[in-house]
């Protein structure tokens, strides 16, 4: 099945009715797609919906072939168990270092700490921060702080990765690789939907490009 497939959503705030209206969203698996659109079109909100942190007010959700949209709060990590989620304020745990933080999904899963082990450091490594393993977050920078953050949501392989302003906070080069680690992952079989002001980087990485403004989601059929 699609991996996840909108319909007729509507989703508005108690202060911002209206953020999204009538959005329709096929995520065929496998498939590789940026969401963009100008701050405040409700780009987070979207994902929020995909996450299950908000549900539809009108229209239907539907993830892994599930209904996702009106699935009660104790099935949310049935869902999110197969979600690689990168949050726009990270999330990160400080009181773990950089290397317990990327254990930390995998250790939840149940794999022992021999065999995460060299997951978590090859993991590190690809995302620049083999030198930082032993640190924790608040002694990072911004932009290893996001490294991390996404080191952190892909170390599961997980079947779809939703990634909100993923390469925000780093300069271009290291965005053009973070790019490369997501078009990686997606070669291996992830479906991976990233929200992104960064229209260049969109527009360059040759996914198919979902507009949102004014709540109308454009380009979003399969
Ligand atoms: P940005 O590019 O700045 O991250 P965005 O496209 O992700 O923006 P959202 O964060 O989804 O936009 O916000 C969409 C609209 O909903 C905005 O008008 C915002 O003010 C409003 N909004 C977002 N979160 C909430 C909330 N928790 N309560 C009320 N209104 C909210
Ligand atoms: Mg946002």
């Amino acid at each position: 099945p699609d991996t996840v497939r909108l319909q007729g959503v509507g989703f508005g705030y108690a202060e911002t009715t209206r953020v999204l209206r009538d959005v329709n969203l096929t995520l065929p698996a496998g498939s590789f797609h940026f969401l963009t659109g100008p701050s405040g079109a409700g780009k987070s909100t979207l994902l929020k919906l995909l996450t299950l942190a908000e549900r539809p007010q009108s229209g239907t959700v539907e993830v892994f072939g599930e209904d996702a949209g009106s699935a009660p709060r104790s099935a949310i990590p049935h869902f999110r168990r197969r979600m690689g989620l990168i949050f726009q304020d990270f999330r990160l745990l400080d009181h773990l270092t950089a290397y317990d933080n990327v254990g930390l999904p995998l250790r939840l899963a149940g794999v022992k700490d021999e065999v995460w082990g060299p997951d978590a450091e090859e993991m590190l490594t690809w995302v620049g921060l083999g030198q930082k393993m032993d640190v924790h977050p608040p002694a990072l920078s911004g932009g290893e702080k996001q490294r991390l953050a996404i080191a952190r949501a892909v170390v599961t392989r997980p079947d779809l990765i939703l990634a909100d302003e993923p390469t925000g906070s780093v300069d271009a080069r290291m965005g053009e690789r973070l790019l490369k680690l997501f078009q990686a992952l997606n070669k291996l079989g992830s479906t991976v939907l990233i929200a992104s002001h960064d229209e260049a980087l969109a527009e360059r990485s040759g996914a198919r490009v979902l507009r949102l403004e004014g709540g109308r989601l454009t380009g979003g059929e399969a």
